[in-house]
């Protein structure tokens, strides 16, 4: 028998985390011979909700679940952490300032990566979801200088998952006959989403589509604001694609997997500057990633990818000058 892997979601009282918390439970999150301890972080507000949501595990009788934790303080939610599913964040709400947001969000991810510094396990596996994924990240990481800087990783699954479905529609092929797919940048409304290295069949997706227009005016568009296009026909953000993406992020990372997107702090590859969490396509063997190195990237490709680099950039300068990071 395997020793449980001690996984802590923060918001786990939120709409990601009911979602997220019955997945890891069941064994989707690390595979189906890995039991799992639940750490569940919350604000104190939320506390009677997550209990609420504990109560529901419990009565699954997940024959992989070993424990639930319910805590609203961060030192007891991440000690002994292999993975953090870090999902609670600061919502950007009508008329708020961005520097609001980031300073909202600062007081957030610094002390969670302080309680990660101090108490995480020595292979602890960190995901960002809480928006602005990318940026709060290099916060938490910020303030976690005893786990190594890899360590610290932003979701761009879910706009990943939204390309690849976007582009089978458009081709009338599966998913699964898509390979390579690639989302650069930034978590937001500039991320770039790449058909010029992704595959179908022998051909790459830009030339199987042949159409600029569409992969401009149209694919690009749908995939970034995708995540408004559901809300305004739910009533209710995104929250179970999310979750699923966030599932697929650490199996794939923890599991292996020959190609898919990540954001990861950038180490200079692709003209991305040092030290900011950007997406990139990678690799995972064995527990860790690497950037896909030697891919050619044409002046339209390099112009979205510089765009939305600019935008972390932007968001890296104004966490400093706030004093966050
Ligand atoms: P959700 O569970 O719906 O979303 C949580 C976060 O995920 C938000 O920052 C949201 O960003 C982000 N997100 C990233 N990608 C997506 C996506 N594709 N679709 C939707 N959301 C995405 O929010 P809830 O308000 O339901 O729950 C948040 C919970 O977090 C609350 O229970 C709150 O109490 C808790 N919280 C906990 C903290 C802690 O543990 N210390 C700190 C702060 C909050 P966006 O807003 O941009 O959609």
């Amino acid at each position: 028998t395997r020793t449980p892997v001690n996984v802590t979601v923060t918001g786990a009282a939120g709409q990601i985390g009911y979602a997220l918390l019955f997945r890891i439970a069941s064994g989707h999150l690390l595979g189906p011979d890995t039991p799992v301890n639940l750490r569940l972080l919350e604000i104190t507000p939320a506390l009677k909700a997550a209990e609420g949501t504990a109560m529901e595990l419990d009565d699954c009788a997940f024959p992989l679940l070993k424990g639930i934790t319910i805590t609203d303080d961060a030192k007891t939610a991440f000690d002994g952490v292999n993975v953090a599913l870090l999902v609670g964040a600061r919502p950007r709400t009508k008329g708020m300032e961005r520097g609001d947001l980031l300073e909202a969000n600062g007081g957030i991810f610094k002390p969670q990566g302080e309680a990660i510094n101090a108490g995480a396990a020595d292979d602890v596996k960190v995901l960002v979801v809480g928006n602005p994924a990318n940026t709060n990240a290099l916060i938490a990481q910020q303030h976690a200088p005893d786990v190594p800087r890899e360590r610290f990783t932003a979701m761009t699954r879910l706009d990943h998952n939204r390309a690849l479905s976007q582009l089978a529609k458009k081709l009338g092929v599966a998913v699964t006959d898509i390979q390579n797919m690639t989302i650069w940048g930034n978590h937001s409304a500039t991320q770039y989403p790449d058909l010029f290295h992704a595959k179908v069949g022998d051909k790459t997706a830009a030339e199987a589509v042949n159409d600029q227009a569409w992969l401009e005016n149209d694919f690009i568009p749908t995939v970034a604001k995708r995540g408004a296009a559901i809300i305004e026909a739910r009533g209710a953000s995104s929250a179970a694609s999310a979750a699923n993406a966030a599932i697929d992020h650490v199996h794939d990372w923890v599991n292996g997997t020959d190609w898919t997107s990540m954001a990861i702090p950038s180490d200079g590859s692709y003209g991305v500057p040092e030290g900011i969490i950007s997406s990139f396509p990678v690799k995972c063997s064995g527990g860790s990633y690497e950037i896909i190195q030697g891919l050619e990237i044409d002046e339209f490709s390099r112009g979205r990818i510089d765009a939305s680099v600019a935008e972390l950039v932007e968001e890296r300068d104004a966490v400093k000058g706030l004093g966050l990071i």
